[in-house]
């Protein structure tokens, strides 16, 4: 009997669990191919939720989705561990060993064999050596930090309930990231205090970095000024130019001399790829350790390897960092890997669809851009639109894995819940 391909994903994030799920369902389910996925955590979880799971303003249990349960019910098998390294000759890719939580060795380091590889490993924030960030600052680049951000805040806010004391935040990067952040936590504060014993909430100071000379940068100027007004108008300190020369654990330093004092301080500036990119095999990586591809998505250097989402780079035609070009990634090589398995049939180039982008400040506004420029939402309705537009990104998310019944359940699950549980984060 000959042996079936094996097809390795390793990253479940935006990119990787969509191929996994769509290449289980069609070449998994007919019993093709093998597939495989291998993450370093148990669940998936939107990344564009990330902010709002730090600011509490939305709660992760009914959001993750767990990696084993999906392998189980879409013809794919899942692995925990980290990929830590590339036998490209020999076609293995090599995993460190599994810890708990207690550092005891669960699973010992072992390789696992792979005919086509998919490198889905997406990125982390890129503090561009700047000097005590990595030591004194936080980042919301996984669910973990994003949950470590959310029990802090929530042990300073006690602390500043509790002694009548300011509490001071600032953000480094105003990008969708830290603009929607800054946003969420005023917004968890105000729902915060819905919930206090002490009826009057503590002086929240956040400050929002940005070296540029506007915030939203991808976005048009009428966005990053409508958004910046919206933001002091709830009380968010925007400081654009602001070129941030160092941390420490008082604050941040500027290049111009200045001290912004703040108890938290959160780095949201820029993306890097992983290390590990640096460990698999040699592969040509671009100045940020993204893995240099084709506009097919296959590695320059291997065409056994492919690499899709934010640790891919195509020099030709970079593409920015987002969730959509990682799922448009995902759904050509869905597409196409199935015939390049069985009979290298050559794979196309993926032609990015630019759909437009939308930014929401919590439930104060949201804009969205379309292709041909046209900015939507703000006005009377307070961004109703974008916000809404928002939304339904990440159910569309959710149903695209689980399917429309279970999708759909999951949302009247997630409506249901509003009526149980507290609309912030509280323990
Ligand atoms: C706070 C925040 C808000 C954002 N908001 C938006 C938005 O509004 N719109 C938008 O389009 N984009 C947004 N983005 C960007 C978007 O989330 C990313 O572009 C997208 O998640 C990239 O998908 P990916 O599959 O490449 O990587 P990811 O979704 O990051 O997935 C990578 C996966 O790889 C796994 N992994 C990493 N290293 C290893 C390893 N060595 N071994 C095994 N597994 C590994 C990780 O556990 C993870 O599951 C936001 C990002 C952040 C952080």
């Amino acid at each position: 009997m000959s042996k079936k391909s094996e097809i390795l994903i390793v990253g479940g994030g935006v990119a990787g669990l969509a191929l996994a799920t769509r290449l289980g369902n069609s070449i998994g389910k007919q019993g093709l191919a093998r597939i495989t996925l291998i993450d370093k955590s148990f669940s998936h979880v939107w990344k564009p939720m990330l902010h709002c799971f730090a600011a509490g303003t939305a709660q992760n249990e009914n959001d993750r989705i767990s990696f084993m349960a999906q392998a189980n019910r879409h013809h794919f098998e899942f692995w925990p561990g980290e990929v830590t390294a590339l036998d490209r000759e020999s076609k293995q890719a090599v995993l460190g060993p599994l810890r708990g939580t207690d550092g005891r060795v669960v699973l010992e380091g072992r390789t696992v064999d792979y005919d086509a590889l998919v490198l889905s490993v997406g990125s982390c924030a890129n503090d561009f050596g700047t000097p005590g960030v990595a030591e004194n600052c936080l980042f919301i680049d996984n669910l973990v930090e994003a949950n470590g951000f959310n029990e802090k805040f929530r042990m300073e806010l006690l602390r500043a309930y509790s002694g009548d004391i300011e509490l001071n935040i600032a953000i480094v990067g105003g990008g969708a990231t830290g603009t929607q952040l800054a946003a969420e936590l005023h917004k968890s504060l105000e729902l915060t205090g819905l919930h206090s014993f002490s009826q009057t909430p503590p002086v929240l100071n956040i400050t929002l970095l940005e070296a540029g000379p506007r915030i939203l940068p991808a976005f048009p100027e009428s966005v990053s000024q409508a958004a910046q007004k919206e933001l002091e108008r709830i009380g968010v300190k925007v400081q654009t130019n602001a070129m941030v020369s160092g941390a420490d654990a008082e604050g941040f330093s500027l290049k111009d001399g200045t001290h912004i004092k703040a108890d938290m301080r959160v780095w949201a500036a820029g993306v890097k790829a992983p290390e590990v990119t640096r460990s698999f095999g040699g592969l040509s990586l671009s100045r940020s350790g993204q893995i240099l591809v084709h506009p097919n998505l296959q590695s320059i250097d291997d065409p056994a390897v492919f690499a899709m989402g934010d640790c891919s780079y195509i020099s030709d035609e970079p593409l920015p960092p987002t969730a959509q070009v990682a799922r448009q990634q995902a759904h050509h090589l869905a597409r196409h890997l199935p015939q390049w398995i069985a009979n290298k049939k050559e794979i196309p180039s993926c032609v990015f669809n630019n759909k437009g982008a939308i930014v929401a400040l919590g439930n104060y506004n949201g804009w969205g851009t379309l292709p041909g420029g046209t900015v939507f939402g703000g006005g009377i309705l307070n961004g109703l639109s974008a916000r809404l537009g928002h939304l339904m990104l990440y159910r569309q998310h959710q149903i695209e894995l689980y399917g429309w019944t279970r999708g759909l359940i999951s949302c009247f699950g997630a409506w249901i819940d509003t009526f149980i549980r507290p609309s912030v984060r509280l323990d």
